[in-house]
């Protein structure tokens, strides 16, 4: 679907400067990128003056749209009282001691440290030093490695993108490092076997992650790592039984349980975590995005006492606990993650997210007889609407026909946002969106899939 009109002169401006992040980059030559000038509430508008509506907060994070004044408030307000400070070598500052607190008084479990970065990525890459530093300090140098999952998505850092299962973070870039496994996804639908109920796949998923664990030897696994619903991998919600199928296994072994909360922390999925909607019990939490509803790039790690303790008893042996990014803990991102927090309490987003549910998972369920539609899912407030060629085989299209990215390009014609991750259409509006908003995304995305319809046949 190449472009035919020439690049506007800000697109043309943006294909000689910048290197994009996650993009095909032969074609983005071709169709010049989409270059966003301001936004208000849950709508954003092109620097042509077109409007859209924003049906993916950004990237999982905007959850409270764009233009809040409060926000805006609680930043400036943090600017002029201390831009910025740190928290090396004893150092503190209001701010992230504020947020900490909240922090903990939320968190799913009982937490008692909150350790800062600026990223998902780096918040998981944290995790993973954590788990090497704490099995140091109990003297079990082997205890090392981590356990991931086929489709998770835990960042692109070195460590971040080997924990990540999806080949794009790994073909090309000589990752995964040694020392991470990936054991299998729970989405039933595409891992489901001919003829197998979904009690009996998790059954076989929990079987498989303990013949992992047995043939690598407990004693050499450190943690297992999971987001509670799957996001970048397709928006996979694992089926109700699975985690309290594998973390007693995992329990058993002694190998940590690391919730990564990034996209489903704050309200997202109908609980303040994704943890709770899933029943997962985590031993530590990453969180990044919604902390701040991305006013300010900012991520945390949270772990409990027992564990904080041994970092205490190890850095008393060897001396400093040697770990920390320049803007971890910055002083603005702490200021807003106070403030939007205050804010979701305020509203009730928790409330309000569940409120809106239904009416989501109405209109996937009108998108699901579609004859490219192969199924929808949701979790609260993010879902997706997976594209198959064959909707009775589930046969997915051929990846090089893009089907997924064609729609949403389609989709930017007629004036919304969301994202192609492969042939699934994720779905993850800011949490403030009202029903006539949502109702006006999915009008919007049943046209693009009529034009999609059209491009396939
Ligand atoms: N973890 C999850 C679940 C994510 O979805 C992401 C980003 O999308 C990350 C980690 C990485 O976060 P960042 O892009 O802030 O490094």
């Amino acid at each position: 679907m190449a472009n035919s009109r020439p690049l506007t002169n800000v697109q043309q401006r943006d294909v000689n400067a910048i290197l994009h992040p996650y993009t095909p980059l032969h074609k983005l030559q071709e169709n010049g990128p989409l270059v966003m000038g301001h936004g208000k509430g849950v709508y954003l508008y092109d620097t042509q003056g077109k409007e859209y509506i924003e049906g993916m907060s950004g990237l999982w994070c905007a959850g409270l749209g764009f233009g809040d004044e409060e926000m805006i408030e609680a930043a400036t307000e943090q600017m002029r009282t201390l831009p910025y400070y740190h928290l090396f070598g004893g150092k503190g500052m209001e701010p992230a001691i504020e947020l900490a607190e909240k922090l903990k008084e939320i968190a799913p479990v009982p937490i008692s440290k909150v350790f800062y970065t600026s990223s998902g990525s780096e918040a998981n890459d944290t995790q993973v030093k954590l788990a090497w530093y704490y099995n140091n300090a109990l003297g079990r140098p082997k205890k090392k490695k981590i356990i991931s999952r086929v489709k998770a998505y835990h960042g692109v850092t070195i460590m971040a993108a080997s924990l990540t299962g999806l080949p794009y973070n790994h073909m090309g870039w000589d990752l995964p490092v040694e020392g991470i496994l990936h054991t299998d996804c729970p989405h039933y639908y595409r891992f489901g076997q001919e003829g197998e109920s979904e009690a009996e796949f998790v059954a076989r998923l929990a079987t498989s992650l303990r013949d992992m664990i047995e043939r690598e030897g407990p004693e050499t696994i450190a943690a297992f790592i999971a987001e509670p619903v799957m996001g970048a991998g397709g928006v996979l919600v694992p089926p109700a039984s699975y985690f309290s199928a594998i973390e007693p296994i995992l329990r058993e072994h002694d190998i940590m349980i690391i919730a990564d909360e990034v996209i489903n922390g704050f309200g997202r999925t109908g609980n303040w975590w994704g943890s709770q909607s899933v029943g997962m019990t985590p031993t530590t939490i990453s969180a990044a995005k919604q902390l701040t509803a991305a006013y300010s790039p900012l991520g945390a790690v949270l772990v409990p006492e027992d564990i904080y303790q041994a970092y205490v008893d190890h850095s008393a042996q060897i001396g400093t606990f040697g770990h920390g990014f320049t803007y971890g803990g910055h002083p603005v991102g702490c200021a807003l993650g106070v403030k939007a927090i205050e804010i979701y309490q305020r509203r009730n987003i928790v409330d309000y997210v569940r409120g809106l549910t239904p009416l989501f998972e109405a209109r996937l369920a009108k998108v699901k007889d579609h004859p490219l539609v192969g199924e929808v899912r949701n979790c609260g407030l993010m879902g997706a609407v997976e594209l198959v060629a064959d909707k009775a085989t589930k046969r997915p299209f051929n990846p090089a026909h893009a089907v997924g990215p064609a729609l949403a390009r389609f989709l930017e014609g007629h004036g919304a946002v969301l994202r192609a991750v492969g042939d699934s259409i994720a779905f993850c509006p800011p949490m403030i969106i009202t029903e006539d908003e949502l109702n006006e995304l999915f009008n919007r995305f049943e046209l693009a899939l009529a034009d999609t319809e059209a491009y396939v046949s």
